[in-house]
C-alpha cells in the first residue's frame, strides 16, 4: 500500500513565495517529488527560478515562475490569479518568503522596521488571505485531499527564542505565530489547515555569515545539540508532510524543525 503522503500529494497545486532560493527553493523541489505542481515565487532573481522550473520539469514535474512582491497587495492579487488560471485551482500555499535587515536597536532605522514587517508578515497575511478565498471558492474535493486547502507559514526558532540585534525579525516571527494560530482556529471549521514550521540555523543565504567561516560554524554548533547545520532539505521533507493528508488531524501548530536549538543546550551542562 503507498504511504499516505505518496498517494495524497499527487496531483494537488502549490504555490512557494521565495522560491527561487534557499529553503523555499527545497520545498518546492520536494513538493515537485511527491507529485505536486509548483508554482515558484521569486522577487528579482529570474534566473535561478527558471533554473528551478527547468530542474523540476526535466525530473517529470510541473512547474513555473511567477514573479510578485509579497508586501504588495496588488502584486499579489495578480500572482494568485496567474496561478489560479494556469492550474485552476491552488490547494497549498509555502508563505516562505522572509527577510533579515539586522541593526543593534539604537540604529534601526523606521525603514528596516517597516521592511521586515512588511514581508515577513503583511506578506504572510496578503497571501494566506488570496489562498484561503481561492479554497473557499473552489471547495474540498476529496479524491485530492481531506483539507480544502493548507498553508503552511514559514516561521522561525526566533518565534520564540529572543534574537538581540534583530528585534524587526524576531518581532515579525513572534507576529507570525499568533496570526498563524489565529487563522487556523478561525478556519479549521471550513477544513482548512493552517500551521507553521519553525527552522533552525539551515544553511541558505539569509544566514551566511553564521556558517561560512570555520569560526563561525563552530560557533553556531554550539546552540544545536544534533551537532549539525540544517539542510535546506531538512525543511523540505517537513512541510511535505505538513502539506499531506499524513498529516490531517494537525492544525495550528507550530513544527520546530532545528536539530533541537529550542531546548536551550545551554542547560544540558549548565543550569
Ligand atoms: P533566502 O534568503 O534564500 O530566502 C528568502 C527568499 O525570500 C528569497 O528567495 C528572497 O528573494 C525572497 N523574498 C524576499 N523578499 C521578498 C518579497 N518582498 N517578495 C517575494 N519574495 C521575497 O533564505 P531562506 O533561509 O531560504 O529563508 C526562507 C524563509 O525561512 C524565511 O522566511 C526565513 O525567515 C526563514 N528561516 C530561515 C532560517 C535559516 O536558518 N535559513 C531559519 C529560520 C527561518
Amino acid at each position: 500500500m503507498p504511504l499516505i503522503i505518496e498517494k495524497t500529494l499527487k496531483g494537488q497545486r502549490a504555490l512557494v513565495t521565495g522560491g527561487s532560493s534557499g529553503i523555499g527553493a527545497a520545498v518546492a523541489r520536494a513538493l515537485a517529488e511527491a507529485g505536486t505542481r509548483v508554482a515558484i515565487n521569486y522577487l528579482s532573481d529570474a534566473e535561478d527560478a527558471q533554473k528551478l522550473v527547468d530542474e523540476i520539469q526535466a525530473g517529470g514535474g510541473e512547474a513555473f515562475a511567477v514573479q510578485a512582491d509579497v508586501s504588495r497587495e496588488e502584486e499579489v492579487k495578480l500572482m494568485f490569479e496567474l496561478a489560479i488560471k494556469r492550474w485552476g485551482s491552488l490547494d497549498i500555499l509555502i508563505a516562505n518568503a522572509g527577510i533579515q535587515l539586522d541593526s543593534a536597536f539604537t540604529e534601526m532605522t523606521l525603514a528596516q522596521w517597516d521592511k521586515v514587517l512588511a514581508v515577513n508578515l503583511t506578506g504572510q497575511f496578503l497571501c494566506a488571505r488570496e489562498a484561503v478565498k481561492e479554497f473557499l471558492r473552489r471547495g474540498l474535493i476529496p479524491e485530492l485531499s481531506s483539507a480544502m486547502g493548507k498553508i503552511i507559514c514559514m516561521s522561525s526558532v526566533h518565534d520564540i527564542i529572543p534574537w538581540a540585534g534583530h528585534v524587526n525579525y524576531a518581532a515579525s516571527k513572534g507576529a507570525v505565530l499568533m496570526f498563524m494560530k489565529s487563522l487556523a482556529q478561525e478556519v479549521a471549521h471550513q477544513r482548512i489547515r493552517v500551521n507553521a514550521i519553525s527552522p533552525g540555523a539551515i544553511r541558505t543565504p539569509i544566514n551566511r555569515s553564521a556558517w561560512e567561516t570555520p569560526e563561525a560554524e563552530r560557533e553556531l554548533l554550539k546552540l544545536i545539540p544534533y551537532e549539525r547545520i540544517g539542510e535546506p532539505m531538512d525543511i523540505g521533507h517537513a512541510a511535505v508532510w505538513l502539506a499531506s493528508d499524513a498529516s490531517d488531524y494537525v492544525i495550528g501548530t507550530t513544527l520546530y524543525v532545528d536539530g533541537g536549538m529550542t531546548l536551550y543546550p545551554g542547560f544540558r551542562e549548565g543550569g
